[in-house]
């Protein structure tokens, strides 16, 4: 069942729980989180970078190959098809695609600016009800320099954020996307303040790599996606690399793609059971 982020992500923030948002990158991936959600009973929201769109051969193509898998393996549970990080062209193109949900990621331009382009796909959106998300101050890549103020989200930009009508919002908060060095450092002040001001469900970047207390703690604090990346990546070439060390004779591609799989699928569980909250 393919359908937008609207309704479970009120229900994640009222019930104190976080649904999971796993990018895909392939048919494979895709069928592997799908099939181990399916397995958990649990929601589960794809998400697609444009550079995984780009690489898969376009919206159309991506947005066909989750509709097919959903119904060839009879998946039952929630599932959103959601842009990530889009820019504001690539939120037309993925809406028309049919894409269930967007992320439009304004977070480089003046705030007035990100507003204004974020409030036009919003509109687009309504009309085809498809969830949107967006992002203000910058989440880091794990490389840049954290202690600049100037990218933690403040509350009054948020409210203004939030009368855009998005349905969620991914405020800037100290997580990053990639690899962490040191332990990360979430601001959890401003993350309550946020929640209480705007009364979004919101969304932590950069999942990757934040102790499990830290996310416990920001679902308290509103959190009610976590967008999970970085440690399927690893984990699956993890597996991969086991199989190709250990055997050379190996080459079906179903094989070695293949060999990923558990790994995967074990991030992909104990995210599930983390977020869940119980
Ligand atoms: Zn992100």
């Amino acid at each position: 069942m393919l359908i937008n982020a609207k309704q479970m992500m009120i229900d994640a923030k009222d019930g104190h729980y976080a649904i999971p948002h796993f990018n895909i990158n392939n048919l494979e991936w895709t069928r592997y989180i799908l099939e181990e959600c399916q397995e958990l009973d649990e929601p589960v929201i794809l998400g697609v970078s444009e550079g995984a769109v780009k690489y898969m051969g376009g919206y159309v193509t991506v947005a066909n190959i989750v509709r097919g898998l959903v119904q060839d393996l009879d998946i039952t549970i929630p599932v959103v098809l959601h842009l990530d990080h889009g820019t504001y062209e690539g939120c037309f193109k993925a809406i028309d695609a049919g894409f269930t949900s967007v992320m439009y990621d304004g977070s480089r331009l003046p705030l007035d600016k990100n507003i204004a382009n974020t409030k036009e796909v919003v509109n687009y959106a309504k009309d085809k009800n498809i969830s949107v998300e967006a992002e203000i101050g910058a989440i880091g890549v794990a490389k840049e320099n954290l202690d600049n103020e100037d990218i933690y989200t403040k509350v009054e930009d948020a409210v203004k954020m939030k009368e855009t009508g998005i349905d969620f919002l991914a405020p800037a908060l100290g997580s990053v996307h990639g690899i962490y060095k040191g332990e990360p450092k979430l601001d959890f002040t401003r993350m309550e303040e946020i929640k209480e001001a705007t009364g979004l469900p919101l969304v932590l970047h950069g999942g990757s790599g934040i102790p499990d207390d830290m996310i416990r703690h920001a679902i308290d604090c509103g959190v009610a996606k976590l967008n999970v990346n970085t440690d399927l990546q690893i984990a699956w070439t993890k597996g991969v690399r086991e199989l190709l060390n250990l055997d050379e004779e190996v080459y079906d591609p179903r094989k070695v793609i293949g060999a990923g799989k558990a790994n995967l699928q074990q991030v992909v569980k104990d995210k599930v059971e983390l977020l869940r909250n119980k």
